[in-house]
């Protein structure tokens, strides 16, 4: 794909919660109806994780179903009966080709990791000359605002963490389109989430190792903060974002998800690169 076309152009990480997610518990065993769905009707939150716990296949199974279909009606890649790709515009135009790999957390817990190569991204070249162009740069900046968030409205750096924030967020359904009032109780769903999932605290045993005798996160939080998407002319970029901690998401992917996920552009910018090399080689991200 490289070779012939350009370097992959999205980077993404989904973090899908098999305990959290009202399908895993229905390929568990629950009787749950999903098209009438009710949280406070159970099963409870020590009780999912024990159904998760005890059957490992329905969380692998949860996990490969979810993601097939997100792989399909959202990235818009379909592969056919003869072994073929069928291609349909997605959330992020049409998608030459990917790469995935999926990797299990200390718990069992499986996430994927995946490069997505767009159909009529820049080659690395043009890329490099295209930067220097304040026209290109408002044009991803235009694309990072559309597909790449980092920022919930009305929160502030101070009032953050005061904002009331909802536990469980994934033992529910996406908000259904066909339904009236969907753009504000999408938008609501998205800040809603977003406050539960994205935020990123450096822990011991998941992101902090130690570089040139200095405790990092492997993750680079926290990130750089700024009033509005930006690009520079070195392939650095970034969403708005007043919160340092606070993880980018993908909108119409939250939606779906509703778990932890990240979402970066693949540039000549360093933070891209480390992720890339981290992809490509043999460390664990
Ligand atoms: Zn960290």
């Amino acid at each position: 794909m490289t070779n012939r076309f350009n370097p992959p152009s999205v980077w993404a990480t989904i973090n899908l919660s098999d305990t959290g997610d009202p399908i895993a518990q229905v390929l568990a065993g629950e009787e749950i109806d999903l098209d009438h769905f009710v949280a406070m009707a159970g099963p409870m939150s020590n009780a999912r994780a024990k159904n998760i716990a005890r059957d490992p296949f329905a969380a692998a199974e949860f996990f490969h179903t979810t993601i097939r279909i997100v792989l399909e009606e959202m990235f818009g890649i379909h592969i056919n009966a003869r072994g073929g790709i069928d291609r349909k515009e997605g959330i992020l135009g049409v998608v030459n080709g990917y790469v995935g790999t999926v990797e299990a957390q200390a718990r069992g817990t499986l996430h994927l990791h995946i490069l997505l190569w767009l159909r009529g991204a820049p080659t690395p070249r043009m890329m490099r000359e295209a930067l220097h162009s304040a026209r290109f740069r408002e044009k991803m900046a235009a694309f990072i605002r559309a597909n790449i968030r980092a920022h919930i409205d009305g929160t502030t750096r101070e009032n953050f963490l005061s904002t009331p924030k909802q536990f469980n967020i994934a033992y529910s359904r996406p908000e259904d389109p066909r339904l009236p009032d969907y753009p504000r109780r999408a938008a609501e769903a998205e800040r809603r989430i977003a406050r539960a999932v994205q935020t990123h605290d450096c822990k011991t045993h998941t992101c902090l190792k130690l570089k040139k005798g200095r405790v990092v996160c492997k993750r680079r939080a926290p990130w750089p903060t700024a009033d509005d998407a930006w690009v520079h002319e070195n392939g650095d970029w970034g969403p708005k974002r007043v919160y340092p901690r606070l993880n980018a998401w993908n909108p119409p992917l939250i939606q779906v998800v509703r778990c932890n996920h990240d979402m970066k552009l693949v540039t000549n910018g360093a933070d891209t690169k480390v992720r890339t090399l981290c992809f490509l080689g043999p460390v664990q991200c």
